[in-house]
């Protein structure tokens, strides 16, 4: 199947679970992205905030990027611009770096919090007591230039069926909790960024809004593997 089909068969699959898709580009040259974009695609996940904002500069401009992987405090001011959302936030110091540098831009920049629900070392993200305190603290309070609209999660890289719906399930319940406790007058808070092309079905089961998929579209990365980066 060509890119363009997979697009258009993600894209029914994901519409009939009122889920959005957004297509994971990382490694895969412009002309790809550009043969989705003509199949209708306009979102789209990067993990490397230079070969982001290389692709941004190359393609067009009405392409929503999020950016899915690991951010450091000190390359925030080269998205902020642009970036549609922001789906790795893991501590209150780069979330203050995320205000500052959208206060410049004149902008509001849509964040979700990461949160780690893998059963694995080697991943980013707050716990759930870490996600909280952030939450319950002054310094979250007086951010205004930031929205957090969400959460995001990576589950464990396993064939294991149980255990993924499991990691799911807790973060959806996770999600729930938080927007009672903390977002209950915000109807932006409605976004649970999770599951990728090996475990995206069972993540649209247990509640999942964004499915991030990257070889399903655009067959494997033979380029480094984003979980050795
Ligand atoms: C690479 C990546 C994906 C997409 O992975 P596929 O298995 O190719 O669908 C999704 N989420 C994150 C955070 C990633 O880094």
């Amino acid at each position: 199947m060509s890119i363009a089909d997979n697009i258009i068969a993600l894209k029914r699959e994901t519409d009939l679970n009122n889920v959005t898709l957004i297509v994971v580009s990382k490694t895969k040259p412009v002309e790809d992205i550009q043969q989705a974009y003509d199949a209708g695609q306009r979102i789209f996940g990067e993990n490397q905030v230079q070969e982001l904002v290389e692709k941004y500069e190359a393609l067009p401009k009405d392409i929503e990027w999020h950016l899915i992987g690991h951010l450091q405090s000190n390359k925030v001011k080269y998205i902020a611009p642009f970036i549609t959302m922001i789906h790795s936030v893991d501590s209150l110091k780069l979330l203050q770096e995320i205000n500052k540098q959208a206060l410049k831009n004149s902008r509001v920049i849509d964040c979700l919090l990461q949160i780690y629900i893998a059963d694995e070392e080697t991943k980013f993200g707050l716990s759930f007591d870490e996600a909280i305190e952030l939450l319950r603290s002054d310094e979250f309070a007086e951010l205004k230039n930031i929205r957090i609209r969400g959460l995001m999660g990576i589950a464990t890289n396993t064939d294991n069926q149980k255990q993924l719906k499991e990691e799911f399930y807790e973060l959806d319940t996770f999600f729930d909790g938080i927007k009672q406790s903390f977002f209950r007058k915000d109807d932006n808070f409605d976004e649970l960024s999770m599951g990728m092309s090996s475990d995206y079905k069972i993540a649209m089961e247990q509640g999942s809004t964004m499915v991030r998929l990257g070889s399903t579209v655009f067959g494997a990365r033979v380029v480094k593997h984003w979980k050795n980066n």
